[in-house]
Order: C-alpha cells, then sequence, then structure tokens
C-alpha cells in the first residue's frame, strides 16, 4: 500500500507540523471507527475551520474522503464555496477526487503527509497541481510528518490482514464466491428483535452461512409424544425472515417454538455473487438438510411465495415430521398449466429492472406499513452484487413440464392430493395480482381436506405483512387438533 519508508524527509516549519498532528488526530478517529485512517483539516490564518476523517463506509459514500468532509465543513462555516486563503493539511496524498475539489475551492495551499503511490494525485501517480490550464493558486507540499502519517496506515493495513487471517479459521468463514450483509445493516430494525443463528456445515451450503430464527425451544423439556409444536417460517422473494415478525410473536405466545430460516442469497444469509448458483433442486436440498439438521418435529409448514414453491415440495419426503399446512399466496409449479398472466408480468419487470426498489414494492401494496419497515427490506442488499437470488429466482419459477423442479412439483401435488393426512389453514390475500385467488383456488382443489380458505381483502402478495389474523387462527387449529 505505502512505501516502507518514505525518502528525503522534507525541512518542516513547526506550526506546520502542529497543524499535521491535528489531522493525525482525526486519522485516529477514522481508524477508531474501522474505516481507513486518514486525517485533515482545514485552516485559515492559524485558525481550524473544518475537521474531517474519512467515512465511506459509515456512510455508504465513496467520496466520504476526508478531505472533502473537511472542505464541506469549512465551507459551511466560512458561507462560502470559495476558500481562499484557506490551508487544507491531510495525513495521506490526496486522490484525483480531492484534488479536485481543492482546486474548486481554490485553496491557497495544501499540505500532506505521507506520499501515496497507488492513487497519489499530488506527484505520486499524476499531479493535479502542476497543470497551469486547471491551477492558478494552489501551491502543494509534501512529506510532512510523511514518517509518523505512513505508520498510522501501514499499522492500520497490517492489523486488517491479520483480522481477515483470524477469520478465515472462524466459524463461518466467508466464502470468496459470496458476499456477507455487514451486521450494521441490520440494526435497529422496527419489531424484529430475535437473536441470529447461523450454521454453515449442511452439505449442500457448502460453507455458505445460512442464517435462521430459531425461537422458543423447549424440547428438552417435553415428553414423548407430546412433541412440541414447531411453526417452520419459509419466505419467498425478494422479502427474508423478517416478514414473519407479526406472526412469530402470536406462534410464540401458544407455547410453539419458531424456526424461520433466510434462503442463500436473502436476509442475513451469505449471498453467491454469481446467479447462476441459485437453482430450484440447491435451494430445495438446504431447507431439506435444514429440516433434517434441526431435527424438527410436529411442525407446521407456514409458507408464501417462494416459501412455497420450494416448502409445499418438502413433507413428502418426510411426511412424519409435519402435522399442519399454513398456506398464503404460493403455488406449486408443476409444468402442467401455464404460468399465470400476473407471474409473467412480474417475470418480464424483474428482467426488465433487476435492481428494482424492493422497498416501493413493499410500500405501494402496503400502505400501513412505515417507510423504515419498507426499507428493512432493503436492509440484505447494500449495492446490486448482493441481488443474486432477488435477480435469478423469477426465473427460476419451473414454467414447462421439463423445468427444473416441475417433476419434484408434481410428486408433492399428488403427496398433496393424496397422501397429506395434517390439518391445514388456506389465507388468500385478495389484492395479489401475481398469486390471488384463481391461483390459490387451483392449489385449494391440489391439498387433501382443505377447508374453505380465509380471504383477507385488504392483503396483497405478501400475505403477512396483514399476518396477525392468519396466525391467530393457525394456532386455533392446532389447539383444536390437540384437543381431539
Ligand atoms: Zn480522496
Amino acid at each position: 500500500m505505502l512505501p516502507a519508508q518514505v525518502q528525503n524527509p522534507v525541512q518542516v516549519a513547526p506550526n506546520d507540523a502542529a497543524l499535521m498532528r491535528l489531522a493525525l488526530a482525526q486519522a485516529d478517529l477514522a481508524q477508531a471507527q474501522g474505516e481507513v485512517p486518514v486525517g485533515a483539516i482545514v485552516v485559515k490564518n492559524g485558525q481550524v475551520l473544518g475537521v474531517g476523517f474519512n467515512q465511506n463506509l459509515h456512510r455508504h459514500d465513496p467520496g466520504a474522503h476526508a478531505e472533502i468532509v473537511a472542505l464541506r465543513r469549512a465551507a459551511r462555516r466560512m458561507g462560502n464555496h470559495r476558500l481562499d486563503g484557506c490551508e487544507l493539511f491531510v495525513t495521506l496524498e490526496p486522490c484525483a477526487m480531492c484534488c479536485g475539489a481543492m482546486l474548486h475551492a481554490r485553496l491557497q495551499r495544501v499540505v500532506f503527509g505521507a506520499p501515496d503511490p497507488k492513487t497519489g494525485a499530488a506527484g505520486s501517480v499524476l499531479n493535479l497541481f502542476e497543470f497551469e490550464q486547471l491551477n492558478h493558486q494552489t501551491q502543494v507540499q509534501g512529506g510532512v510528518l510523511a514518517a509518523e502519517c505512513a505508520q498510522g496506515l501501514q499499522n492500520f493495513f497490517r492489523a486488517r490482514r491479520n483480522q481477515q487471517r483470524t477469520d478465515k479459521k472462524m466459524l463461518h468463514p466467508l466464502r470468496d464466491d459470496a458476499l456477507r450483509t455487514p451486521d450494521a445493516a441490520f440494526d435497529g430494525l422496527t419489531a424484529y428483535p430475535w437473536a441470529a443463528h447461523y450454521l454453515s456445515h449442511l452439505p449442500a451450503l457448502g460453507g455458505l452461512r445460512m442464517h435462521y430464527l430459531d425461537q422458543g425451544s423447549q424440547s428438552a423439556a417435553m415428553p414423548a409424544g407430546q412433541g412440541q409444536t414447531t411453526y417452520l417460517c419459509l419466505h419467498g422473494n425478494p422479502s427474508w425472515s423478517y416478514i414473519y415478525r407479526k406472526m412469530i410473536p402470536v406462534f410464540l405466545a401458544s407455547g410453539a417454538r419458531v424456526v424461520a430460516p433466510d434462503l442463500p442469497g436473502f436476509g442475513k444469509s451469505d449471498k453467491p455473487k454469481k446467479d447462476s448458483v441459485h437453482r430450484f433442486t440447491w435451494h430445495r436440498q438446504v431447507l431439506l438438510e435444514l429440516v433434517e439438521k434441526l431435527e424438527l418435529e410436529n411442525i407446521v409448514l407456514v409458507v408464501q411465495d417462494w416459501g412455497g414453491l420450494l416448502g409445499l415440495t418438502l413433507p413428502m419426503a418426510a411426511p412424519q415430521r409435519y402435522k399442519a399446512l399454513v398456506v398464503m399466496n404460493t403455488t406449486l409449479a408443476t409444468g402442467e398449466a401455464p404460468l399465470s398472466p400476473g407471474f409473467i408480468a412480474w417475470r418480464d419487470m424483474c428482467a426488465k429492472n433487476p435492481q428494482f426498489d424492493i422497498a416501493r414494492l413493499f410500500g405501494r401494496g402496503n400502505p400501513q406499513m412505515s417507510p423504515a419497515e419498507c426499507a428493512a427490506y432493503m436492509a440484505p442488499f447494500p449495492d446490486a452484487g448482493y441481488r443474486a437470488g432477488t435477480r435469478a429466482f423469477p426465473a427460476l419459477v419451473p414454467e414447462f413440464a421439463d423445468s427444473e423442479g416441475a417433476e419434484v412439483s408434481r410428486q408433492a401435488a399428488s403427496f398433496w392430493r393424496d397422501d397429506w393426512r395434517g390439518q391445514t389453514l388456506m389465507a388468500i390475500g385478495e389484492q395479489d395480482p401475481v398469486l390471488g385467488l384463481p391461483v390459490m383456488t387451483a392449489l385449494k382443489n391440489t391439498i387433501r381436506n382443505c377447508p374453505e380458505p380465509m380471504v383477507l381483502p385488504l392483503a396483497g402478495h405478501f400475505v403477512q405483512e396483514h399476518g396477525e389474523p392468519v396466525a391467530h387462527a393457525a394456532v386455533l387449529m392446532m389447539s383444536k387438533a390437540t384437543a381431539a
């Protein structure tokens, strides 16, 4: 990153050294926040007008370099975007962006500490200040307290390399071909207080870290034959376990256990970088292995959207584990009937606009949701790199008889029609143009002993956002089943 030794120490005016120490103090603040430790100050006639340190990570801002932060503060203080007569001190040679901003600000003088041989634009890689077409006023001096400034950066990068080595040895190391949403993205979510659980040792995960909620477990105390009910809640695209936050408290209040995983590529689970990793068979296998690994029994399978496309194919693999089904807007895509026009329209929209605004999608169909709740659905995806799952899923819905997943969905349809012995609660969000009444009516006819559905006239596709009465109905169904 930086040369081990800085050549040609320069003669430094005592006042410059003192001001550079103030910039170094700013760099320390950056380091304390895990940012690359660069600090800057803007001074005029010995008075500090603005200070700044790198905040790229915390502000999600490629422009939040120390110099820019300090320049903005000084300009606000001056009430002027021209900083005539000002000097800027920065611990590292500025990049092209920052040099550009300094030229626009018409600084009188720029003083930096360590040179930056990779991106320095004040002499190392290029020198923007020497172009007479660009610059008429700004003097540049480098190398002030260069050794001290370089030392801080070297220490930082050495510590970061050590941390990466430690991370590799930790419980759930991050695969090179995947991304992990920083924990901070999930800070302070509305009505989602539950602890994160992780596993990465399912064969199908191949080391990807999968997140799941696991609340209310008391299996150790349960006498045999009276096992605790477990609500297994499966989300769809583009949501995550957050979508069950209104139903989970109702399930827990009934004394049940709740397990709600985030599919790979969603929520707090790791996100493969490549769209092509997402396959119907793979996701189904992950869920099958999850049920076995957690040894879930007395399962009430709660599904919606992809949670159903995948989840409805699970019970036939281990029917003894399941005792009830709560099914909301979803389908079994067997490839026998054409996909609904509503779904085709959704798939086309996703193909044309793969980075569609997820928060807006939720807000549009759910005026009762707060902006913070809508934003929580975007939290797993800091940028487009994290969105392979949301990009891939619409095209994975089995369309033809020989599509991946169609055959297993046909087997599942046969299981629900002929072999299902459990209770069923069907709840339909009536406003859903994709998987609403017509699609759900067809599904009802596929499920043995499915009672009349609970129709929610205000609910759309994301039924769980109106899920409290559905959860209460499910609890009632289970208490009747136990009493019977
Ligand atoms: Zn910069």
